[in-house]
Protein backbone atom coordinates (compact mmCIF):
# COMPACT_ATOMS: atom_id res chain seq x y z
CA UNK A 1 0.00 0.00 0.00
CA UNK A 2 1.68 2.99 -1.09
CA UNK A 3 2.05 5.85 0.98
CA UNK A 4 2.61 8.91 -0.46
CA UNK A 5 3.86 12.54 0.39
CA UNK A 6 1.99 15.81 -0.37
CA UNK A 7 3.11 19.22 -0.48
CA UNK A 8 0.52 21.90 -1.12
CA UNK A 9 1.18 24.54 -3.61
CA UNK A 10 -1.27 27.35 -2.19
CA UNK A 11 -1.32 26.55 1.66
CA UNK A 12 2.80 25.30 1.69
CA UNK A 13 1.65 22.50 4.26
CA UNK A 14 2.39 19.35 3.56
CA UNK A 15 0.44 15.84 4.25
CA UNK A 16 0.71 12.32 3.94
CA UNK A 17 -1.56 10.24 2.30
CA UNK A 18 -2.05 6.51 2.08
CA UNK A 19 -3.90 4.78 -0.98
CA UNK A 20 -5.87 1.69 -0.73
CA UNK A 21 -7.40 2.07 -3.85
CA UNK A 22 -4.51 3.88 -7.26
CA UNK A 23 -7.28 5.14 -8.71
CA UNK A 24 -7.48 7.67 -5.76
CA UNK A 25 -4.30 9.17 -6.44
CA UNK A 26 -5.45 11.47 -9.28
CA UNK A 27 -8.40 12.63 -6.85
CA UNK A 28 -5.79 13.86 -4.04
CA UNK A 29 -6.46 17.15 -2.76
CA UNK A 30 -4.99 19.22 -0.08
CA UNK A 31 -5.77 17.88 3.44
CA UNK A 32 -5.82 21.64 4.69
CA UNK A 33 -7.31 23.79 1.85
CA UNK A 34 -8.71 21.22 -0.82
CA UNK A 35 -6.26 22.62 -3.37
CA UNK A 36 -5.12 20.13 -5.96
CA UNK A 37 -2.35 21.82 -6.92
CA UNK A 38 0.52 20.08 -5.12
CA UNK A 39 4.02 18.56 -5.11
CA UNK A 40 4.43 14.55 -4.52
CA UNK A 41 7.14 14.18 -2.30
CA UNK A 42 8.25 10.45 -2.49
CA UNK A 43 10.29 10.55 1.06
CA UNK A 44 7.32 8.29 2.84
CA UNK A 45 6.94 6.29 0.36
CA UNK A 46 10.55 5.30 -0.48
CA UNK A 47 10.69 4.84 3.71
CA UNK A 48 7.76 2.58 3.45
CA UNK A 49 9.43 0.82 0.86
CA UNK A 50 12.47 -0.12 2.69
CA UNK A 51 10.23 -1.36 5.59
CA UNK A 52 8.80 -4.05 3.33
CA UNK A 53 11.91 -4.69 1.60
CA UNK A 54 13.54 -5.21 5.01
CA UNK A 55 11.05 -7.34 5.91
CA UNK A 56 11.65 -9.66 3.21
CA UNK A 57 15.32 -9.86 3.83
CA UNK A 58 14.73 -10.94 6.79
CA UNK A 59 14.96 -15.03 7.20
CA UNK A 60 12.82 -15.69 10.71
CA UNK A 61 13.56 -19.36 10.18
CA UNK A 62 17.06 -18.12 11.14
CA UNK A 63 18.77 -17.56 14.82
CA UNK A 64 19.02 -14.23 14.98
CA UNK A 65 22.68 -13.12 15.20
CA UNK A 66 24.57 -9.65 16.12
CA UNK A 67 24.15 -8.60 13.01
CA UNK A 68 20.40 -8.00 13.28
CA UNK A 69 20.93 -6.44 16.34
CA UNK A 70 23.41 -3.65 15.52
CA UNK A 71 20.63 -1.97 13.69
CA UNK A 72 17.59 -1.36 15.98
CA UNK A 73 15.40 -1.21 13.24
CA UNK A 74 15.52 -4.17 12.70
CA UNK A 75 14.43 -5.69 15.91
CA UNK A 76 11.51 -3.99 15.56
CA UNK A 77 10.96 -5.68 11.50
CA UNK A 78 11.93 -8.98 12.75
CA UNK A 79 9.19 -9.05 15.52
CA UNK A 80 6.63 -7.70 13.42
CA UNK A 81 7.43 -10.40 10.40
CA UNK A 82 7.95 -12.76 13.02
CA UNK A 83 3.80 -12.04 13.95
CA UNK A 84 2.82 -11.82 10.60
CA UNK A 85 4.05 -15.61 9.77
CA UNK A 86 2.15 -16.69 13.20
CA UNK A 87 -1.18 -15.21 11.86
CA UNK A 88 -1.02 -12.88 14.70
CA UNK A 89 -2.75 -9.65 13.66
CA UNK A 90 -2.25 -7.07 16.73
CA UNK A 91 -3.11 -4.14 14.87
CA UNK A 92 -2.03 -0.89 16.61
CA UNK A 93 -0.75 -2.90 19.47
CA UNK A 94 1.91 -4.30 16.58
CA UNK A 95 3.55 -0.49 16.41
CA UNK A 96 3.65 -0.39 20.24
CA UNK A 97 5.58 -4.02 20.53
CA UNK A 98 7.61 -2.42 17.45
CA UNK A 99 8.54 0.53 19.07
CA UNK A 100 9.62 -1.35 22.47
CA UNK A 101 11.49 -3.71 20.39
CA UNK A 102 13.62 -0.60 18.91
CA UNK A 103 14.02 1.00 22.85
CA UNK A 104 15.65 -2.49 23.53
CA UNK A 105 12.41 -3.48 26.13
CA UNK A 106 11.02 -6.23 23.92
CA UNK A 107 12.79 -9.28 25.04
CA UNK A 108 11.89 -8.36 28.40
CA UNK A 109 7.83 -8.84 27.74
CA UNK A 110 8.74 -12.01 25.78
CA UNK A 111 10.30 -13.26 29.10
CA UNK A 112 7.49 -12.69 31.26
ZN1 LIG B 1 -3.40 23.46 0.89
Amino acid sequence: MPIYEYRCNRCNKEFSQLFINPKGIEKIKCKYCNSRNLTKLLSLFSVHQTEESRLSSIDTSKPRGDEVYRDSRNIGLWAKKRMRELGVDLGPKMDEIVEKGRTGKILDDYNK
